[in-house]
């Protein structure tokens, strides 16, 4: 029978499993029907639209290589440049029609698509179970959690050091029929609404830490499972906040008390050699993915300082020329890099790679210049980015006339344009949201000196030296 994909109240039945959540003081068990969780369910929920709107479909959903079915673009793995454009574009969209971070976080599975020959030469059972688990997740449209961030204790000390064992996930027993993990995994995003998590270590394990390289799949309603979730507290209607008005947040603390990993579940267990590529193969997917979504929000400040310019009259001053070239050129850059980074991608066991050196800098580019662009729209928008009146205040009947009157840009915009465009401003760079983006984007995908680190390694100094050598004519 030919594959249906699921509805969005199919994904709503599907996440009532029993799964206890802990959010704003209240313990959850129906993520559904709780007030604090419910808008977050409808959220990710709204996103299964994308396999029955007829447009989206297009952009959305690729062809089963296994089976010919008609199946989500980003639970297929890249075969090639033109497909890791595909995926590139198709992310950029969804931010652009207001989707989370679902579609993205799919490179989990991704990664270790990725790794699979290095799983199989470890143990075929390994790669078995990979295989089996990307043919569920295609045939279920299932969505999941990357969870790999430990709480790390002391950062100085490697986790076989930390004076509490349990500051990384580990492994503290083994059956017959599989592990049993014991930990906690930090700023998870999703974790509450997602059908799997995947459990994976966070950096490169010694070998007489092997009960921390582990990798897994774990059901958040499995017992010992405990998701503890951070709502975002804003308050206002859309008028107010027109970003972030449908983001709810909702990264978790993933607690593991001793959760028991069926062995058809575990993807690696104990090899302290597999922890470095599985966390370096999901590292580079997750900063592909993340500057594919950047170059959306490049353009998004680039409109938004573009028009606060033009709005207020402003837009031929010398100042905000320079703000608005710095503000084109980073767009600009931002595209190339996705462009180039697919189109010099590599191609292993028949999966396309994003280029790595490509994929680190521009994400480290955006990273470094986002405060700078805050700057850039503030600067130019003035102190009404904060101080405007709320909608409240401004709709009121006896004051909306003076503020019609007062707020307008002259013949450039009315007050009505010129607010709409303050709380969009306000709320991607001043408020909440805005914070919380900026943190978002410099830790999300691993912190700036990842990147550094992966460039350094991957750039390929001694080609450049050997250039300086034949110039100089330098003889070693
Ligand atoms: C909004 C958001 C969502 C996220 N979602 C997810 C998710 O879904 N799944 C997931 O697994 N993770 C997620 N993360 C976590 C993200 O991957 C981490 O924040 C990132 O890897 C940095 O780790 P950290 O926060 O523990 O910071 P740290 O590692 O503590 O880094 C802080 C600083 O210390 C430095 N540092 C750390 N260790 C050392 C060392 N040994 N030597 C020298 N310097 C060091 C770092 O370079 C950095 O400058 C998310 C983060 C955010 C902000």
């Amino acid at each position: 029978m030919a594959k249906t994909f699921k509805t969005p109240q199919d994904y709503l039945e599907s996440i009532q499993d029993g799964r206890i959540v802990y959010a704003d003081g209240e313990k959850i068990t129906n993520v559904v029907e709780h007030p604090i969780t419910r808008k977050g369910a409808l959220a990710f929920a709204r996103e299964y639209e994308r396999f029955h709107d007829p447009e989206l479909k297009k952009i959305f959903t690729t062809t089963d290589p296994e089976t010919g079915d008609p199946v989500d673009l980003f639970l297929v793995p890249p075969r090639n440049a033109d497909d890791l454009l595909r995926r590139a574009r198709a992310l950029e969209y969804g931010r652009d029609i207001g989707y989370g971070s679902s579609l993205a976080l799919s490179d989990a599975i991704l990664s270790l698509y990725m790794v699979s020959s290095e799983l199989a030469e470890a143990n075929p059972m390994y790669k078995e179970n990979v295989d089996a688990m990307y043919k569920r997740f295609r045939q279920e449209d299932l969505i999941m959690a990357i969870a790999m961030s430990d709480t790390k204790g002391d950062r100085s000390l490697h986790p076989g050091q930390q004076k509490d064992p349990d500051m990384y996930v580990r492994k503290v027993a083994e059956r017959d029929d599989g592990i049993v993990l014991r930990g906690m995994k930090a700023h998870i995003t999703g974790a509450a609404f997602m059908h799997e998590l995947v459990v994976m270590p966070t950096k490169r394990m010694k070998p007489d830490e092997s009960d921390y390289s582990v990798t897994c799949l774990i059901s958040p309603g499995t017992p010992g499972v405990k998701l503890i979730m951070r709502p975002r507290r804003m308050t206002g209607s859309q008028f107010e906040y027109p970003i972030s008005y449908g983001d709810v947040g909702g990264e978790c603390f993933v607690w593991l008390d001793d959760v028991f990993v069926p062995w058809e579940r575990v993807i690696q267990n104990g090899e302290d050699w597999l922890s470095q590529p599985i966390a370096r193969g999901l590292g580079l997917l997750l900063r592909f993915s993340a500057l594919c979504t950047q170059k959306h929000y490049a353009e998004v400040m680039a409109g938004a300082g573009y028009l606060l310019a033009k709005y207020n009259g402003v837009d031929k001053a010398p100042h905000v020329q320079s703000y608005l070239f710095e503000m084109a050129m980073l767009a600009s850059t931002l595209d190339a890099f996705v462009t180039s980074a697919a189109l010099s991608s590599e191609i292993k066991d028949n999966m396309a790679i994003p280029n790595g050196v490509i994929t680190n800098v521009g994400k480290y580019m955006f990273t470094d210049k986002l405060n700078q662009m805050y700057k850039y729209l503030i600067d130019i928008g003035g102190a009404i980015i904060t101080t405007q009146p709320w909608e409240t205040d401004y709709n009121n009947p006896e004051l909306h006339d003076t503020f019609t009157k007062y707020l307008s840009g002259g013949d450039r915009a009315t007050a009505e344009q010129r607010l709409r465009l303050y709380n969009f401003v306000r709320d991607l760079t001043a408020d909440e949201y805005g914070g919380h983006f900026m943190v978002t984007e410099l830790h999300g995908a691993g912190s700036p000196q990842a990147q550094k680190m992966m460039t350094l390694h991957g750039y390929d100094f001694e080609k450049a030296a050997e250039k300086v050598r034949r110039l100089a004519k330098i003889e070693e």
